[in-house]
């Protein structure tokens, strides 16, 4: 059984968020925790312990990848880094994982994260941008966006340099023996047919055969065709009709999801109680892992959270 075929079985919950939030937890700055692999694997591995999920994400932020290549990042005690300059584009190489900006230091917390909590049955998984918004990234998310279809030339390299980048940091996890989840923030943005021809087949080649577990932010139900064809099997999915979502993608695949950050950030409490029963009546542990369908807001309420993990990792009794 591979590592993320573990976590659709009976009791496993997930929960998804940055290492801001688990800073916040710990009350410690945001911007010290990004910097030490020692305060980043400490903070969510108490994190962990405060939740009880079995799906570990390291994910520092979603300025790695582009910080690595070459952009300056602003750091912040609160909340996500942001991205003051660019990088310089005409000249860019692929990432080095093994040298390149936080990226082993984020290797190492994981590697410690995946030593402290393996024997609890946790799955480490590494977070790695996607081709399609990494390219984004490196060029400004509005100007990629706006000239998508008219550049065909300069989005073939951006996306060509970003896939690449993307397999390296991916294999790097790989050696050191974790799984991957490959988010890609930016498609629900884009048409099937503009997925199909732009996203699929840098996807599909970095999932296909692999331990990878893919993730889509926002509304996702126009995708779902295109990406039951990608060759992935694992799904993490943030805005879908759950019950569409699991006929689509089919008995062979496996879906996360089904509670938003939004309502984990404002609550109330029963809702999110009644949601996650709901959702646990409704579907078998290898259909849906229930887990929140993105990162949690850095300064998410801790007590939302761990209901949803508790009656999500409860058997359900008649009486429930
Ligand atoms: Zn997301």
């Amino acid at each position: 059984m591979d590592m993320l075929r573990s976590l659709f079985t009976p009791g496993k919950a997930g929960l998804l968020y940055s290492v801001d939030h688990a800073a916040f937890l710990a009350g410690l700055p945001a911007r010290d925790v990004m910097h030490s692999a020692d305060l980043m694997a400490q903070t969510i591995v108490s994190s962990q312990q405060v939740y009880g999920q079995d799906l570990v994400l390291v994910h520092s932020d979603s300025l790695v990848m582009v910080e690595a290549l070459g952009g300056v990042v602003e750091y912040r005690d609160h909340g996500p880094p942001v991205l003051v300059r660019r990088p310089e584009m005409p000249d860019l190489n692929p990432l080095d994982p093994s040298c390149h900006g936080r990226i082993p230091l984020i290797l190492d917390a994981a590697l410690e994260v995946d030593r402290r909590l393996r024997e609890s049955g946790c799955v480490v998984t590494v977070s790695v941008t996607g081709p399609f918004s990494l390219s984004a990234a490196l060029l400004g998310e509005a100007e990629f966006l706006t000239r998508l279809g008219r550049d065909r030339e300069v989005e073939q390299k951006l996306l060509g340099l970003a896939a690449e980048s993307s397999l390296c940091f991916i294999r790097a996890v790989e050696e050191a023996g974790l799984s991957v989840m490959v988010a890609e923030p930016l498609v629900s943005l884009i048409s099937p047919v503009l997925f199909e021809e732009l996203v699929a087949p840098g996807l599909s080649k970095l999932v296909t055969g692999r331990n990878v577990l893919i993730h889509i932010c926002g509304r996702a139900d126009h995708l779902l065709p295109v990406l039951a064809q990608t060759g992935g099997i694992y799904f993490s999915l943030d805005r879908v009709d759950v019950e569409t979502a699991v006929s689509v993608l089919g008995p062979s695949r496996h879906l996360m999801g089904g509670i938003s950050p939004s309502l984990l950030r404002a609550g109330p409490i029963d809702r999110i109680r009644d949601m996650t029963r709901d959702l646990r009546r409704k579907f078998s542990s290898a259909q849906l892992m229930i887990c929140s369908g993105c990162d949690l807001a850095w300064d998410c309420p801790p007590s939302h959270g761990r209901v949803m993990v508790e009656i999500a990792s409860r058997c359900l009794g008649k009486n429930e």
